[in-house]
């Protein structure tokens, strides 16, 4: 491994990486957690503290801290060799040198983006909005502090304040477009670009690290009222609004700590709330959450509570945010604010009576029936109706059986239906089931044949030991068998060279996949998953288990072989053989005989 990677490593610990992104809890020696991967209730992601590994029994994945943050992020080597080193104080200057190619695209658009987070912050503590925007701000409640910890800037009045300011820096206008700061000029008034934001005051998004990846500007006080109350960026190379939590970066943490996380509607609501000490809190920056956030959330709490405003446009985004919840199975609640209340106003004047009020949060499902049974009288007829087929077409969003159960005997009870009827009508207005991938995951499994799987169960064992990875290596019959096979080839060609040592050859191998599937095969053997978590299997039999493998593999294999002689001594007696037909089938008695 290329020795900046190492450094790296030498300075991090996988523990507090991953617990940056997910809830871990210790298990034993090793730590435990829900696989951000694939979806499951029970954890089966283990990260090994001692060897700085992780590994998930469910989905297969796993890998170093660099293999964590590639996958997490969705970035490749270069990318999350950065960001580590960044993070670790390592100088990646030797690195640079031989890979020009790593100043990229995006590196710069973010770089770009973070001069105009301190531009815009400059003109609001020093520029055009210090009067003017600073006081609104704190009129509307906010502190100096808070206002920092956010970044808000001002965008003054003006066409080009930031362009020329970026272009002085020595950006092109393609560059600077590319974060999505610049509008383009009308074709017929000339090329060129000019200003998103004008007169506006301007919010910063960061992602969960906290860097700057888009904006939104709201309308300054006294500004132009007929532009948009808020603009934000469009999606960029940086900027994927599905995937972005308002807030994130700074209530990670609390979130974790408190397994749950409060959704509000603005920014100014997230503000206002970590300000009075509620750091759980978050806003989506679409009207409803996505599926890809909700998968955000999942990996830090396993709660969410909404706080959305219940107009009708607040209430079609809670319910189609709670239909994600459900398919993602994660536990959802409505908090309701005292009578004319609004959220950033209440937190601000009285904390206390917000916390309660998230404490009292109703459960999301009953707060649909009590909206739908006071809206429509369920002793008519026609109210019935319309009451099933609105809880119906909520209730079928369930990704768990036993819940949409639940709530549909209950449904049956308040409208006194029977059950089989809203089960019907269920039924006839179901689509397909949601979560397919894991069945054909299953079915993957089962299929894959047994010769494989001794293979594997072998190469696993030496990699849990010195002893037998170097006596297996070292014999010419036995190692043969894995020949067929590519993937089992660096246990054979690299395992002098890494000392027989598991963590060497990982750090080793360049290639994704090659580290994938050894590293699945390494922990499958080490580790069992059960209800509690990852345990350790003992094994100190190895060596007869490795004996008992090789036994069952000339077995499957003389099967195998059997069946190709039966073919054989079929096809010679059509073409009326007879001398090989003989050959072949003492061959076949003999081999018959061996394998028994
Ligand atoms: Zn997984």
């Amino acid at each position: 491994m290329n020795s900046v990677a190492q450094d790296i490593k030498d300075r991090i610990n996988i523990v507090d990486l991953i617990g940056e992104y997910i809830r871990t809890q210790k298990a034993g020696a090793n730590w435990k957690a829900l696989c951000p991967f694939h979806h499951e209730k029970s954890p089966s992601l283990m990260i090994n503290e001692e060897k700085q590994i992780w590994h998930c029994f469910g989905c297969g994945k796993g890998g170093d801290v660099f293999g964590f943050l590639m996958e997490i992020e969705g970035i490749d080597f270069k990318e999350a060799l950065k960001i580590l080193a960044e993070k670790t104080g390592v100088e990646l200057l030797r690195f640079n040198k031989n890979q020009p190619e790593f100043v990229d695209d995006k590196k710069k658009t973010l770089e770009i983006l973070e001069l105009a987070v301190k531009f815009y912050e400059k003109q609001l503590w020093d520029g055009m909005g210090k009067d003017k925007i600073l006081d609104y701000l704190r009129e509307r409640g906010l502190n100096d502090q808070a206002i920092r910890d956010f970044r808000l800037g001002y965008a003054p009045n003006g066409w080009d304040n930031l362009l020329k300011f970026l272009m002085g820096r020595g950006y092109s206008t393609n560059d600077i477009a590319k974060t999505g700061l610049l509008v383009a000029k009308n074709e017929a008034r000339g090329n060129g670009f000019y200003d998103r934001f004008r007169d506006r005051i301007t919010f910063p998004v960061m992602d969960v690290m906290g860097k700057a990846v888009g904006f939104s500007a709201r309308v300054a006080p006294g500004g132009d009222e007929s532009q948009a109350k808020y603009v934000n960026t469009p999606e960029t190379s940086v900027y994927h609004k599905s995937k972005i939590l308002y807030g994130l970066n700074m209530a990670k943490q609390e979130i974790k700590s408190q397994n749950s996380a409060i959704i509000v509607e603005g920014n100014m609501d997230v503000i206002a709330s970590h300000q009075a000490g509620i750091k759980n809190t978050i806003a989506v920056s679409g009207t409803a959450l996505t599926p890809e956030q909700v998968d955000i959330l999942k990996r830090y709490a396993s709660k969410i509570k909404m706080l959305f405003d219940m107009d009708s446009a607040g209430e079609k985004a809670t319910q189609r945010s709670a239909e994600i919840c459900f398919q993602k199975d994660i536990n959802v609640s409505v908090i309701t604010l005292p009578e004319g209340k609004d959220a950033a106003e209440l937190v601000q004047k009285d904390p206390k009576k917000f916390i309660e009020a998230s404490e009292k949060a109703t459960p999301i499902m009953e707060y649909f029936f009590q909206q739908f049974f006071r809206k429509y009288d369920g002793n008519k007829i026609e109210d019935k109706k319309i009451i099933a087929a609105e809880l119906l077409n909520i209730i079928r969003n369930f990704g768990n059986a036993i819940e949409k159960n639940y709530w549909i005997r209950k449904l049956s009870q308040k409208l006194d239906v029977s059950e089989n009827v809203l089960v019907d009508i269920l039924k006839k207005t179901e689509t397909r089931d949601v979560r397919q991938p894991e069945e054909n995951l299953k079915k993957e499994k089962v299929s894959k044949k047994r010769i494989e799987v001794l293979l594997e169960k072998i190469a696993g064992l030496m990699l849990n030991s010195k002893i037998l990875w170097e006596k297996i290596s070292n014999n010419t019959q036995e190692k043969y068998y894995f020949s067929e096979n590519k993937k089992f080839l660096p246990i054979f060609e690299k395992g002098r060279e890494v000392g027989y040592k598991f963590e060497n050859l990982i750090s080793s191998l360049e290639n994704k996949e090659e580290c994938d599937f050894l590293q699945k095969v390494y922990f499958d053997t080490k580790y069992s998953n059960t209800e509690n978590g990852p345990m350790e299997n003992d094994l100190s039999d190895s060596e007869e288990q490795v004996e008992y493998c090789f036994n069952e593999l000339k077995k499957e294999i003389g099967k195998d072989r059997l069946g190709v002689l039966l073919n054989d001594i079929r096809k010679a007696e059509e073409n009326g053989d007879k001398e090989g037909k003989n050959l072949l089938i003492d061959e076949f008695n003999k081999l018959s005989q061996e394998i028994k």
